[in-house]
């Protein structure tokens, strides 16, 4: 049921943080991982420790906000890879400030990065995975999906969006066998959140105590979410917004 033997899965992002966690559940299913980032030496080392688990997993440079660069990315990886079969929308970014510090550029920047992102990815998807029978994308959301807070006036909006993208695609393309759903990440140790960390001072421990599992997220805990929604295990899924979060969003 969760096997992913013979499939070929893109992750965006997928060098480093929650992408990693999630690339290597996947090649530990037996698929066959390309990661897509655009620092190279990142993504070499990805690979290198994606190899010590298996499915001959390989690096393809690309901007995600760039829709030449996508598009490339996705025949580059049929011309590699022959198939494909899952994608994971988990390329991300923030600028925080408050809403009166944003310029036009930071507020582009971050929805083309994290949403205009998605929507790129995924119809470049769409014809390759309809060419297999089906497939399977999993967008990376947030708990901005759901909550607000005041330092991140874009990164919002545009996990928001993604929840909403997530149900467009699920309705449009179910026909097809294709489900889409989105994972809404609770606070995750990572490079984007040890930013985060650095400039918002009181975090650390605000999630401590709001994070009824008592601990910050690991890579590893993103892991199990992949595999189900990338494996035959969901199949009646889609459109949903799964939250792994220690509890974070049902504490009262
Ligand atoms: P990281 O900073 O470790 O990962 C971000 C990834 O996005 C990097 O691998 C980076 O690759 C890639 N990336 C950014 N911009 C581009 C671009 N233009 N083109 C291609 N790749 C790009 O942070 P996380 O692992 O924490 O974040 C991963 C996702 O999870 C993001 O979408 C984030 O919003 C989301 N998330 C994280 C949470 C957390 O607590 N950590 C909580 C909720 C959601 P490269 O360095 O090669 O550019």
């Amino acid at each position: 049921m969760f096997d992913l033997k013979g499939k070929v899965a893109i992750v965006t992002g997928g060098n480093g943080g929650i992408g990693l966690g999630m690339a290597k559940g996947l090649a530990s299913a037996g698929a066959r991982v390309v990661v897509a980032g655009r620092n190279q030496t990142k993504s070499d080392a990805a690979v290198r420790e994606l190899e010590k688990i298996g499915g001959q997993p390989l690096a393809i440079a690309v901007d995600v906000a760039d829709e030449a660069s996508v598009n490339a990315l996705f025949r580059s990886t049929q011309e590699r890879c022959g198939r494909l079969d899952i994608l994971v929308n988990n390329a991300g970014t923030n600028v925080r400030k408050q809403p009166q510090d944003y310029t036009l550029a930071d507020w582009h920047h971050v929805l083309d990065t994290n949403l205009t992102s998605a929507f790129l990815c995924s119809r470049a998807a769409y014809a390759p995975m309809k060419a297999v029978g089906g497939g399977k994308i999993i967008n990376i959301g947030s708990m901005m999906s759901i909550f607000g807070v005041s330092f991140s006036p874009a990164y919002g909006p545009s996990k928001g969006g993604l929840v909403q993208l997530t149900k467009s695609l699920a309705t449009a393309w179910a026909k097809d066998n294709i489900q889409v759903n989105a994972v809404l990440p609770g606070w995750i140790d990572t490079d984007l959140t040890r930013a985060a960390r650095r400039q918002v001072t009181e975090l650390h421990d605000n999630v401590l105590r709001r994070t009824p599992a008592g601990r910050w997220g690991t890579m590893e805990d993103m892991a199990g979410v992949a595999v189900f929604l990338a494996s035959a295990a969901s199949d009646f899924v889609t459109g949903t917004a799964i939250p792994v979060d220690g509890g974070y969003s049902v504490l009262g």
